[in-house]
């Protein structure tokens, strides 16, 4: 049987209601088969960065998963497909965006998938949620680094 991994997703949206859909696919990814034990930071606030648009609703989620990584990768598209995903062109505002962050220990390149994140280090919206529920991860040096980024806490829900 396959093991448990921790892994870690970055969701943002500023189309349409944000906060409803980061919710939701809060609540939709806990019940994907093969997952389990989801946690989620706080919401939080963000002006978008090499993108454009209202301002984003940013959050991340812990989870516990079964699922290989390009299986949760695919879980992750068909979430953001059913609250109107569409890609115009790149970095255009969005009614969802599911990025895996971290999974396991795992280092992933295929033209699908990469793991780590390439940018997650270089973004304020993820490494703040992230250092909220996995404070180990996060150095004080990483998050200095992108200190000058706007974003704030919008709720501690
Ligand atoms: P972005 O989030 O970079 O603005 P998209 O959400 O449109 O862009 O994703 C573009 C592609 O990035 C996806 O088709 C997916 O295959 C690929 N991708 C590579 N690595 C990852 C990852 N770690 N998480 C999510 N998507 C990834
Ligand atoms: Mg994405």
């Amino acid at each position: 049987m396959r093991e448990w991994v921790t892994a870690f997703v970055g969701i943002g949206a500023n189309l349409g209601e944000p906060c409803a859909a980061v919710l939701n696919a809060v609540q939709v990814m806990a019940c994907l088969e093969g997952v389990t034990a989801v946690r989620r930071s706080s919401l939080y606030g963000s002006t978008p960065i090499e993108s454009s648009g209202p301002d984003y609703v940013n959050a991340v989620v812990e989870l516990k998963t079964r699922l290989t990584a390009p299986e949760l990768l695919a879980q992750l598209q068909a979430i953001e497909s059913m609250a109107g995903r569409e890609r115009p062109y790149r970095n255009a505002p969005r009614t969802l965006d599911l990025d895996l962050l971290l999974f396991g220990q795992s280092a992933i390149q295929s033209a699908a998938l990469t793991v780590p994140h390439p940018r997650m280090w270089e973004r304020a919206f993820v490494l703040l949620p992230l250092s909220e529920i996995a404070p180990d991860i996060v150095r004080a040096t990483e998050l200095a680094q992108v200190q000058g980024q706007t974003v704030h806490r919008i709720s501690s829900i």
